[in-house]
C-alpha cells in the first residue's frame, strides 16, 4: 500500500484513558464489597489527567529550600503542582487511612491495597508518603496517649500541604527515619542520641541529636525515628512542629539525586536537640517500629505488582497495534509467548498481593491468618519485588525503540522497578527474616504449606520435598535465597489457585514450578496456549478504554 511521505502509519493509537480496574485480569474480578468504588477509582487512576500529573511530577522534581532570602533556615521542599494533585487524589481515596477508619469494613486492607495498586501503576513516587502514613498507625498505637493526639488528622481524607503546626491542619502525613550513614539494615549501629526532657519513659519527652541518611518525604508532618536512649535503641515520634507551635529542629542537608522515584524527595537530615516523644517501651525501638515496617513491606509488594501490570499493559497495547513482516505483532507466535509469559508473572504478582493484603485484614482474629501473614510478608516482599525489574525490561523491549523514550512511561517504570527490593529490607535481609520465621515460629511454615496444598492439590509432592529439605538442611543461611524463591513461587501458584483463571494457574505451575521454562521471559513451552492468554489481556484492555 502507498502512503504519503508525511503520513504516520503502523504506530499505535494513543492508549488514552483506561479503566485500570476493569482492565485487570485478577484484581478486576474481585468480589469485594467495595467493587463499584474500585471501578470508579480504576477510571480516575487511568485517566489522561492522572497520567499527565504523573509525568509532570517526575519531569519537575522537588527542590530543597534551605534558607529564605534573608538567610533564615527554612528546611522546606517545594513541589510541582502536579505532585500536590497526585497526593490530594490518593489521600482523598483513603489510601493513607481506609483500614484505620472507625467504621472500616472487614476487607479494608485489601480494598485499600487494590486502590494503591491502581494509582501506583501511574505514579510510584507519591506512594512513598502515602504508604508511610498508612503504615505508621499500628506502630503509633503502641503509645495510645500519643496516638490519640494524631489519629484525627491521620485518618483525614484531606491532603493539607501547608507547612505548619498539626493543630492547624486538616490532615497530616508521617514518615520514618531509621537509616543512618553507618548502617541501614543494622539499625543497632544508630548513633543518634535521645536524652529525656523530663521524667522520660514511654510517651515521655526527649531531645534527639544525630542524623538520618535517608529520610523520605521530609515535608511530612512527623516521623517515627530510632535513637539510642539510656535503656537502648528506642522509637520516637519526631514532629516538624513542637506542641508549642514552634518549628522543630529538622535540618535538611540535601536531597538525594536518585535513580528513580524522582517525584518524591528523599533527604539527608540532622537533628539538633530536636523535640520528640518516646513511642513504646524504652530499648524496644525495633519491635515498635517493625509494625510500621511490616505494613510498608506489604506496600512494596503492591508497588511492584502495580509496576509490572502497567508495563505489561503498555506492551500488550503496543504489540496489538504494530505490524512487522506483514502481520500484527500480537498475532506472531513468538511475541505471544513473550506477552503471555509476562502476563502470567504480573497476574501471579497481583494474586499474591491480594492474598497478603487479605492476611492483614484477618490476622487479628484468626490464628491461621496471623501465621500466614508472618511468613508471607517477607516471602512476597522478596519474590515479587525481585521479579519486577526483569518484567519491566522485557515489556520495554516489546515496544522496540519506542519503549526507550521517556514519554512511553517505560523508562520511568524501569527506573522505579528495583526500589521496592531495596528499601524496607533489602533481599538478603528479607531472606534472613524468612529463616527467622522458620526458627522461631515453625507453625507459620506449616500453615502456609497446608494452604498451598489446599489451593493447588497437585502440589502435594513438591511441598513434601521442600519440607523435607528444610528439615534436613543443617545451615539454611547460605541457601536462604534459593529457599525463599521456591516459597515465593509456591505462594504465587497458591494465590493464583485461589483467585486466578485455572488455565493461568496451570501455565504457572507447568512453567515455574515444574521447570518447563527457560531463564528469560518468552520461553513458555509450546503446550501452553500463549495466544489465549495474550488475547485475553488485550480484550480486557480494549473493553476498558474510556
Ligand atoms: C529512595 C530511597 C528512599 C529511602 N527512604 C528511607 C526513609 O524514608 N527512611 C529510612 O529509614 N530509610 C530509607 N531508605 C533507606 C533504605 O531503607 C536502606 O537503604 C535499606 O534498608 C538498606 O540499608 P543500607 O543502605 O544501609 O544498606 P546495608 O544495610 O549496608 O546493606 C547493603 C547490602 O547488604 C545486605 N546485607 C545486610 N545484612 C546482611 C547480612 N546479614 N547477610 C547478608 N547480606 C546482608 C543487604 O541486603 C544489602 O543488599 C531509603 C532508601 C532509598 C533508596
Amino acid at each position: 500500500m502507498e502512503h504519503p511521505p508525511d503520513e504516520v502509519f503502523n504506530q499505535p493509537p494513543e492508549l488514552g484513558g483506561l479503566n485500570l480496574y476493569a482492565a485487570d485480569p485478577v484484581a478486576g474480578t474481585l468480589a469485594l464489597h467495595g467493587s463499584d468504588e474500585l471501578r470508579r477509582i480504576g477510571a480516575v487512576a487511568g485517566s489522561r489527567q492522572f497520567r499527565d500529573w504523573g509525568f509532570q511530577a517526575n519531569r519537575f522534581p522537588p527542590e530543597l529550600q534551605t534558607f529564605d532570602r534573608f538567610g533564615r533556615r527554612m528546611d522546606q521542599v517545594e513541589f510541582h503542582p502536579a505532585w500536590h494533585e497526585l497526593m490530594a487524589t490518593s489521600v482523598g481515596l483513603g489510601i493513607t487511612s481506609l483500614p484505620h477508619d472507625a467504621e472500616a469494613p472487614d476487607d479494608a486492607h485489601l480494598d485499600r491495597a487494590v486502590r494503591a495498586y491502581l494509582v501506583g501503576q501511574i505514579e510510584q513516587g507519591h506512594m512513598c508518603p502515602v504508604s508511610m502514613t498508612y503504615a505508621v498507625v499500628p506502630a503509633l498505637r503502641q503509645q495510645p496517649d500519643v496516638a490519640a493526639g494524631w489519629e484525627r488528622a491521620l485518618s483525614s481524607r484531606v491532603y493539607d500541604p501547608v507547612f505548619g503546626p498539626p493543630s492547624e491542619k486538616q490532615g497530616v502525613l508521617m514518615g520514618m527515619g531509621m537509616t543512618e550513614r553507618q548502617g541501614g539494615t543494622d539499625v543497632r549501629s544508630n548513633t543518634s542520641i535521645a536524652v529525656a526532657d523530663g521524667p522520660g519513659g514511654s510517651g515521655g519527652e526527649y531531645r534527639i541529636t544525630g542524623h538520618k541518611w535517608f529520610c523520605s518525604a521530609p515535608m511530612n508532618d512527623a516521623f517515627l525515628v530510632l535513637a539510642q536512649a539510656p535503656g537502648g535503641l528506642s522509637c520516637f515520634l519526631l514532629p516538624r512542629w513542637t506542641p508549642d507551635g514552634v518549628q522543630n529542629s529538622f535540618l535538611i542537608n540535601r536531597l538525594k539525586d536518585k535513580l528513580g522515584n524522582r517525584s518524591n524527595a528523599s533527604a539527608e537530615v540532622e537533628f539538633e536537640s530536636s523535640w520528640a516523644q518516646m513511642i513504646g517501651e524504652e530499648g524496644r525501638g525495633v519491635s515498635t517500629i517493625i509494625e510500621m515496617v511490616n505494613a510498608t513491606r506489604l506496600d512494596c509488594v503492591i508497588g511492584a505488582a502495580a509496576i509490572m501490570r502497567q508495563a505489561v499493559t503498555q506492551a500488550v497495547w503496543h504489540v496489538a497495534h504494530r505490524s512487522a513482516f506483514g502481520a500484527e505483532l500480537i498475532e506472531q507466535p513468538l511475541m505471544q509467548n513473550v506477552i503471555a509469559d509476562l502476563d502470567l508473572e504480573a497476574q501471579a504478582a497481583t494474586a499474591l498481593m491480594i492474598r497478603l493484603a487479605t492476611s492483614f485484614d484477618r490476622a487479628d482474629d484468626d490464628d491461621h491468618e496471623a501465621l500466614v501473614k508472618r511468613i508471607l510478608t517477607p516471602v512476597a516482599k522478596y519474590w515479587i519485588t525481585k521479579r519486577c525489574s526483569e518484567v519491566v525490561r522485557e515489556a520495554t523491549e516489546c515496544l522496540g525503540g519506542a519503549g526507550y523514550v521517556e514519554d512511553s512511561i517505560m523508562p520511568r517504570l524501569y527506573r522505579e522497578s528495583p526500589l521496592n527490593a531495596i528499601w524496607e529490607g533489602s533481599g538478603n535481609v528479607i531472606a534472613l527474616d524468612v529463616l527467622r520465621v522458620l526458627n522461631k515460629e515453625p507453625g507459620a511454615l506449616d500453615a502456609f504449606l497446608t494452604e498451598v496444598e489446599t489451593n493447588v492439590p497437585n502440589l502435594k509432592s513438591t511441598v513434601e520435598k521442600l519440607r523435607t529439605e528444610i528439615q534436613s538442611t543443617e545451615n539454611l543461611e547460605p541457601v536462604a535465597r534459593r529457599l525463599v524463591e521456591r516459597l515465593g513461587m509456591l505462594a504465587s501458584a497458591s494465590a493464583l489457585g485461589r483467585t486466578g483463571d485455572p488455565a493461568v494457574t496451570d501455565a504457572y505451575l507447568r512453567s515455574r514450578i515444574n521447570g518447563d521454562h527457560g531463564s528469560l521471559y518468552g520461553t513458555l513451552p509450546a503446550s501452553i496456549d500463549a495466544a489465549r492468554i495474550t488475547k485475553r489481556a488485550y480484550g480486557l484492555i480494549e473493553a476498558a478504554r474510556i
